[in-house]
């Protein structure tokens, strides 16, 4: 063997045993996934539909799930079995904030273990009694300079169209807007709202969101899309929807007809776990994909779901085969009663440190904080700069090797 090859060897060897750990990691959690988590979900898909008396065209209808949120107390512990603590916590957190979950989020549930990630981004936890926080730390309300706009910068903004969403997420980070009430703003407001935009020839990016804006039918969903499509100054139209996540079902084949129209025209989601990328989840993505539509996912770091490193390379991996790009990854905000899902910068920072060489770069989306009082969003990267002037750059390399450039 000749010495260049014996070397390529020792550094082949030397970079599998670098992953060994994630693999060993990523084999039990697909054998998991194919060996109980499949088996509970439909498990729990036919309990839910005998309970409701439901054929698998209703559970595949929208309409369907949507009309059978489950979002009591009582109606919940019907399928999983609460505690008398449990149960009276989350009468009080309902109280305090609205919770509802579709028929088939509830189905990826764990019904024994209350800390499996899916429970936690669904269902009340006591820790949302905490005042921590404020309730508009993006100060959004500073930033509306028409109805239904934000604006923080200076060519884009964002129509908020409705407050309302399939599932009300623990962590979400809109709660202020979300889940009082299921409000599609105005036609009067809408139109307002578009106005601004034809009126401000600067702005060449429209985010439409909400709440989530997919659960406005497809008619007023058009009547909204077609409108701001008509503007010559926008360039393009950007969705921010998290049903292919909760209401999979949500991506009929008439959505796509529709939306496929109104190219150039994006999709931004939020998957949080690989625990949701589900075979309907996947479906629901590429029918959006084969649309033409790009999809990209906007991560938020969870405390308890996905502050981990091999969990997050796991979904960014899951996601590019269901041909989502990994876009963005947020710092979670400080906003009251979702405290209990911060995760530090620094722990942030190693997860993405570690992302870097072990995955490649499609499956590293930016790492990324809302600056308070809407100032908006800070890069956070790991440090790979030791030193750097005009004669010279000192680096890190993703396996923390020093390397010097001299210019
Ligand atoms: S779908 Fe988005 S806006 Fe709606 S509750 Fe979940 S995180 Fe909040």
């Amino acid at each position: 063997m000749d010495e260049k090859r014996r070397i390529s060897l020792e550094r082949a060897d030397e970079l599998h045993k670098e992953i060994e750990d994630y693999l060993a990691f990523k084999e039990d959690f697909l054998r998991q996934t194919a060996e109980i988590r499949d088996i509970l979900s439909k498990k729990h898909k036919e309990e839910l539909m005998s309970y409701f008396d439901a054929g698998e065209d209703e559970w595949n209808d929208w309409h369907w799930q949507l009309r059978h949120r489950i979002s009591s107390v009582s109606l919940l512990s019907k399928f999983i079995k609460l505690s008398d603590s449990r149960y009276e916590m989350f009468e009080e957190i309902s109280k305090k904030f609205r919770w509802a979950t579709t028929p088939y989020y509830l189905s990826l549930m764990d019904y024994e273990d209350m800390n499996y990630p899916i429970n936690l981004m669904a269902l009340p936890s006591a820790a949302e009694a905490s005042e921590s926080g404020e309730m508009d730390p993006m100060s959004e309300e500073f930033t509306n300079p028409a109805p239904c706009i934000t604006r923080r910068y200076p060519n884009r903004l964002i129509i908020n169209v409705t407050s309302s969403c399939a599932m009300f997420c623990r962590h979400c980070q809109r709660r202020r807007r979300i889940g009082e009430s299921d409000r599609i703003e105005s036609e009067e407001n809408i139109e307002k709202a578009i106005e601004y935009i034809r009126q401000t020839k600067e702005i060449r990016d429209v985010l439409i969101t909400g709440g989530d804006p997919l659960m406005l039918p497809d008619e007023m969903l058009e009547s909204i899309i077609s409108r701001v499509r008509a503007i010559e100054h926008v360039e393009i139209i950007r969705i921010g929807t998290r049903v292919m996540v909760t209401m999979p079902q949500r991506i009929t084949d008439e959505l796509c007809q529709m939306l496929k129209k109104y190219h150039p025209l994006y999709i931004n989601t939020q998957f949080n776990h690989p625990g949701e990328l589900t075979r309907e989840a996947v479906s629901a993505c590429c029918r959006l994909s084969d649309s033409g539509i790009p999809l990209g996912n906007q991560m938020v770091f969870l405390k308890g779901i996905n502050n981990d490193k091999y969990i997050v390379q796991l979904l960014n991996e899951g996601l590019l085969k269901a041909r989502v790009r990994p876009y963005y990854i947020f710092h979670p905000k400080q906003v009251i009663g979702t405290k209990h899902f911060e995760i530090t910068v620094e722990e942030g920072l190693r997860i993405m440190k570690y992302l870097r060489g072990h995955t490649s770069g499609l499956a590293i989306p930016q790492y990324i904080l809302n600056a308070p009082h809407g100032l908006g969003k800070v890069p956070l990267l790991p440090k790979y700069i030791e030193e750097s002037d005009e004669e010279h750059v000192k680096l890190l390399t993703w396996e923390g090797r020093e390397v010097e450039i001299v210019y």
